[in-house]
């Protein structure tokens, strides 16, 4: 009885850890680490889907950010859309108001506005970024957000 009782409880914290490493449920790939984590807070993921070319002129990619995680301040020259597919984020333009993103809000950055994006602290986050205005379109990446800004 004794055995059958650890088992059971083996199978309770087993059943536990599972549930807590759950994905994050979202349409896209989530892809590698992303290659800009320099300019960026925490751990993010990256997925390109439709890389710059003569055609569409357009960079499209999914970013998905763990708890806690942002960007750093920056700016785009051509201007940026967000289109946010799963959980909760974070959006803020210099001198303005944190807004709180969900599942269906889109973003549409002006050219040249300062600001970054990122998950809300207690929840992972994940956009389709696509940079408009391509080939005039260049990222400025500036100094990260604080813990005391993002709070
Ligand atoms: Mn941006």
């Amino acid at each position: 009885m004794k055995k059958l009782l650890l088992v059971f409880m083996a199978f309770i914290l087993t059943g536990g850890a599972i549930t807590m490493a759950k994905e994050l449920d979202q349409p896209f790939a989530k892809g590698e680490i992303n290659p800009y984590s320099k300019f960026f807070t925490g751990t993010t993921h990256l997925q390109m889907l439709v890389t710059k070319d003569d055609t569409w002129n357009s960079s499209i990619g999914n970013v998905t950010f763990d708890k806690g995680a942002r960007t750093n301040w920056h700016k785009h020259s051509g201007g940026q859309i967000l289109l946010v597919t799963a959980g909760e984020g974070r959006y803020q333009e210099k001198g303005k108001e944190i807004q709180i993103l969900k599942k269906g809000d889109v973003v549409k950055i002006p050219p040249n506005v300062e600001h970054w994006h990122g998950a809300a602290p207690d929840s992972e986050f994940a956009h389709i970024s696509i940079e408009s205005n391509l080939p005039n379109n260049e990222t400025s990446w500036l100094e990260p957000v604080t813990d005391k800004e993002y709070k």
